[in-house]
């Protein structure tokens, strides 16, 4: 992506430390998970009804869909957890011939539940033979190659795949109906955040005094990601620069430092908005101009930029393309001349 990005929601894990504190700041189960409410009843009603049947029932697969850093590999382990099940990890890119799809397969056992971040991204070879895995628990291979090839159906063990992806649309049809349920994620309330870094600050032993909090959560672009890395940057800010408690002016000199707006946008969403009002004024912009305005990957621009510029009423998406909102205006004005 060129840029470090602050606010960027793709993971960041640099090291093993940091790995284990990430670790540490997930929620394991339903009761520690914050928000989400309606996707939660939703898993727990599915979660009981099979635990309730006697017949050795398989949960349904699950399809969890939402812009990044919202919680879907974190509520597809707390899946796995409710359900005592074991929780194997892979991606869609990951998976790249049909093979390493079939030895995945059948390595799993009964009950266990596979996770498919970004499976938007699955080649089509390996997406067909998930088909009959996932609708029969099948496997069809094919052995040997020309007039003389082969093959072989294999039974596999009743699972569960999880499927992430950060845009419903982009998945092929066939593979969609495949998901008995269906669940997006929504963009967090500022109280739920504000919950989410407490909870944070509380595991990292942190005080946080309340006026510091609303500033941390009003950043945090409501998405669980983005306020754990402001609340971690903040609490290294005041432990250097102070007796290491959160006030209100430790928060505003720590996110002034990283450039974070009271919007929660950085500059690389500031001068994305910049671009396209200095090119194009209030007009529409279609996806691929502003991707070359900014030098990134329109995929860059469409899953990472825009779902939070819209949400927030920053940009409006209409049918020639992107348009920056008056609002946008009258905040990146304000913002320049501080
Ligand atoms: P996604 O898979 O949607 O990109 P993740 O599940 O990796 O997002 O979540 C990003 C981080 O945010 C996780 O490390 C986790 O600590 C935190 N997180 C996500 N959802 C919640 C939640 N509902 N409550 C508390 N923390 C959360």
């Amino acid at each position: 992506m060129g840029i470090e990005r602050l606010v960027d929601t793709t993971t960041d894990v640099e090291d093993k430390e940091e790995q284990v504190l990430e670790n540490s700041l997930r929620p394991v189960s339903f009761a520690e998970y914050i928000g989400q409410e309606r996707m939660k009843n939703n898993l727990k009603v599915a979660i009981d009804a099979v635990k309730k049947r006697s017949d050795g029932a398989t949960l349904d697969h699950i399809l969890l869909y939402g812009p990044p850093g919202l919680g879907k590999t974190t509520m597809a382990a707390v899946i796995a957890h409710e359900m005592g099940a074991n929780f194997r990890v892979t991606s869609g890119p990951a998976i790249e011939r049909a093979g390493d799809l079939a030895s995945i397969l059948t390595n799993l056992a009964e009950g266990d539940v596979l996770f498919i971040d970004e499976i938007h991204r699955l080649r089509r070879a390996v997406e067909e033979i998930l088909y009959s895995a996932m609708e029969d628990y099948k496997l069809d291979i094919v052995i040997g190659k020309g007039p003389s090839a082969s093959s072989v159906r294999l039974d596999l063990p009743k699972f569960t795949i999880i499927g992430a992806t950060t845009r419903a649309g982009a998945i092929a049809k066939p593979l969609q109906d495949r998901f008995g349920l269906v669940e997006r994620l929504e963009y967090y309330t500022e109280d739920e955040i504000k919950k989410i870094i407490s909870r944070t600050a509380g595991i990292l032993n942190t005080k946080i005094e309340p006026d510091a909090l609303e500033i941390i959560a009003r950043r945090s672009r409501r998405t669980p990601r983005i306020a754990n890395r402001l609340t971690k940057r903040v609490r290294d800010y005041a432990d250097v620069n102070g007796d290491g408690i959160v006030d209100k002016i430790t928060a505003e000199k720590s996110l002034e430092l990283m450039e974070v707006d009271d919007l929660g946008l950085d500059p690389a969403d500031r001068n994305m908005l910049n671009l396209m009002l200095e090119n194009y004024g209030n007009r529409p912009v279609g996806l691929s101009t502003i991707a070359a305005l900014t030098g990134d990957e329109e995929t860059t621009i469409a899953d990472y930029y825009e779902p939070y510029l819209l949400q927030m009423g920053l940009i409006e998406r209409t049918k020639s393309g992107r348009r920056v909102t008056e609002k946008a205006k009258n905040h990146l004005e304000k913002t320049k001349k501080i």
